[in-house]
């Protein structure tokens, strides 16, 4: 498989303004790789870094092993999707896919046949004669799909490519978008600031926060052991209590949360204070007098969604969000409980 890709410290800069600052990773060839982030992160502008429509300041850029730094986008063989589709308008669907192997010299019976291929792939065999603007968004943001694989790119590069779908399309075309990365064996930079979607579609996530690299990690490493308060916050809901790590032994840590000493990874902490995240699925609610409790206190609101109960307890540690998925019993606002910690939604933040 082709398109690894790596940054070696690479930073852009606009005058004094970093968009992009330090960064470096490595996106393995056929993989689908996430860049996660709130907006204005600099997810875009390290999309752009890969294409060569921006030039990195400093740092290098390498596909396949080759420095292509200094190459302009024409000369890196990636192709990308852009967040508004770019769609020709004045084209037919058809025309659209094949226009970049047009461009290329390619004769236009080779590039129509080729285009029809892609459309296949996506899905949209038949559709070549349609002008786009009888297509769905759907079927749009498949054209442009089916534009970028026409190339035969070394790097797929998406910038939020379901933003312009409604709701409901969203998972659809989210796993459809993951089935071709898989099936055609696809090296897939993928931009989204939306966590859920990230999750759903990635190998690998590498979480960004104004332009420095938060975390990258698989979906798992990321939602069971986030490295900062950031990470915690933005990938699912998370608790953060202040702890106390009383003893240490290997990469084992002694760590006191309210009553409670759980052993955890201790994450190259020392003792005395960190804090850790709790995810409020890891939490039971339960009567007070709980011996393993790490908690008591007051629920101070209580709700019903079907397949969850999610609750707000008043606690000497500040208020605690818990979700009961397993409906155990209904704590009404007002009711006394304890709080236990239970399952691995437990970790010590590194910094
Ligand atoms: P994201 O895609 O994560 O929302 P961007 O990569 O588009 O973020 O932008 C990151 C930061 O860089 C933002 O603060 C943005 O305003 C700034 N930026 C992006 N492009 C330019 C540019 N051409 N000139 C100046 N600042 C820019
Ligand atoms: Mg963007």
């Amino acid at each position: 498989m082709v398109g690894a890709v790596e940054f070696r410290n690479v930073t852009k800069s606009y005058g004094t303004f970093a968009a992009v600052v330090d960064v470096s990773f490595t996106i393995e060839a056929g993989s689908l790789v996430t860049l996660l982030g709130p907006s204005g992160c600099g997810k875009t502008t390290t999309l752009r870094l890969i294409a060569g429509l921006e030039m990195a300041s400093g740092g290098a850029i390498l596909i396949d092993g080759a420095d292509v730094t200094q190459l302009p986008v024409t000369r890196r063989d990636i192709a990308m999707v852009f967040q508004s589709y770019a769609l020709f308008p004045h084209l037919n669907v058809g025309d659209n896919v094949a226009f970049g192997l047009r461009n290329i010299g390619r004769s236009r019976s080779e590039a129509a046949a080729a285009a029809s291929e892609a459309l296949d792939v996506v899905g949209l065999a038949g559709f070549e004669r349609r002008m786009t603007g009888q297509l769905s968004g759907g079927q749009q943001q498949r054209v442009a799909v089916a534009r970028a694989i026409v190339l035969r790119p070394k790097v797929l590069l998406l910038d939020e490519p379901l933003s312009n779908l409604d709701a409901k399309l969203r998972r659809q075309v989210r796993d459809d978008i993951r089935a071709l990365q898989q099936r055609l064996g696809l090296t897939v930079v993928y931009v989204t600031h939306d966590q859920q979607e990230a999750l759903a579609v990635s190998d690998q996530v590498v979480v960004m926060s104004a332009g420095h690299i938060a975390q990258i990690g698989t979906p798992e490493a990321l939602y069971d052991a986030p490295a900062t308060r950031f990470v915690a916050d933005f990938i699912g809901d998370a608790n953060i209590f202040s702890a106390t790590i009383e003893s240490i032994s290997g990469t084992g840590a002694q760590v006191r949360i309210g009553r409670a000493v759980l052993e955890l990874p201790r994450r190259g902490r020392q003792t005395g204070q960190v804090e850790v995240a709790l995810r409020p699925a890891s939490i039971a609610i339960e009567a007070p007098g709980h011996e393993a409790g790490f908690a008591e206190g007051q629920v101070v609101s209580s709700a019903y969604l079907g397949e969850s109960r999610e609750y707000v307890v008043a606690t000497e540690l500040g208020q605690v969000f818990v979700i009961d998925h397993h409906s155990r019993a209904a704590w009404a606002a007002g009711s006394a409980v304890a709080l236990r910690i239970v399952g691995a939604g437990v970790t010590v933040l590194e910094r």
